[in-house]
């Protein structure tokens, strides 16, 4: 099991960088023992399942490429390459905090804003693979430009993101600052960064309503390295949610922490890869 974490962008960003694709069969072939009979891949970017390969991504030079056939001849094993907000959302769905539940939702706070959706009690994909970009519905319609390769305004990625709260940092507490910085003033008690946190958490909150409004999900799962900031982001987003999310599901949605923390997507490209294992022992059986 494998998850690319947000990676450095570079010259090639926009398609796939070669050096990214060494970097991530280096580390499946550090991890790969003889018993390890498939691999799953979880990758910031969207997905088209059918092809097994990632077509667009914001943060990761990584498109353009049969990344699920290509690691699958390298390795000859079964692969399945997944959302790493949607492995997120798979791994707390069947081991964490939405363990038997049919409607779940996942956000991860991280250099971005990913999302997964469970509904009906299976993982939803949209009609390519592509579903469940939370990170860029508009939470502020003339807001500021969306991050990496993202062209729109005021998605809620560019506004609740850690990235986000790196810049609020850097703003109160300069260049050095970073969002760990920001969390810790507001645990000691600085207003400012309290105060900037909440505005985070409270765009987090327009999202979170939508969500609820269109969904109804039993749960909301936040997750990502960002979500250490707790309570600091989650009590001004449910203040929000209780003014903008609609009866009933504002009242029987409950937004909590990722119980698998920031390896909730590993988790959940383990389980990505035993799909795998289990699609190819059908296939198999079917000759
Ligand atoms: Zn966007």
């Amino acid at each position: 099991m494998v998850q690319v974490r947000d990676a450095t962008v570079g010259p090639l960003f926009g398609t796939f960088d070669v050096s990214l694709l060494a970097a991530l069969e280096g580390a499946i072939s550090e991890l790969l023992t003889p018993d390890i009979a498939a691999i799953g891949v979880a990758v910031p970017s969207r997905i088209d399942r059918v092809r097994g390969r990632a077509v667009s991504s914001t943060n990761v030079p990584l498109d353009h490429l049969d990344l699920r056939d290509v690691l699958a001849r390298r390795f000859d094993r079964p692969v399945e390459i997944e959302n790493d907000a949607t492995a997120a959302a798979i791994g707390e769905w069947q081991l964490g905090a939405g363990r038997g539940l049919r409607n779940m939702v996942m956000l991860t706070l991280g250099t971005g804003v990913g999302g997964g959706l469970i509904l009906d009690g299976r993982p939803y994909r949209g009609t390519s693979g592509a579903a469940g970009e939370i990170g860029h519905i508009v939470v502020d319609l003339d807001g500021p430009r969306c991050q990496g390769t993202c062209e729109g305004r005021g998605h809620l990625e560019g506004l609740a993101s850690g990235t986000a709260a790196d810049t609020a940092a850097r703003e109160l507490f300069g260049p050095a600052a970073d969002a760990h910085t920001l969390v810790a003033a507001a645990q000691a008690g600085d207003a400012g960064a309290s105060a900037a946190l909440a505005k985070i958490g409270r765009y987090l909150g327009a999202g979170i309503a939508s969500l609820v409004n269109l969904l109804e999900p039993e749960l909301i799962v936040v997750g990502g390295g960002f979500a250490a900031a707790g309570g600091l982001l989650l009590d001004p987003a449910r203040l929000v949610l209780a003014r903008d999310g609609l009866t009933p599901g504002r009242d029987t949605v409950h937004i909590v922490l990722a119980e698998l923390g920031p390896d909730a997507g590993l988790v959940g490209a383990a389980l990505v890869g035993r799909e795998a294992l289990a699609a190819a022992a059908a296939a198999a059986a079917a000759i």
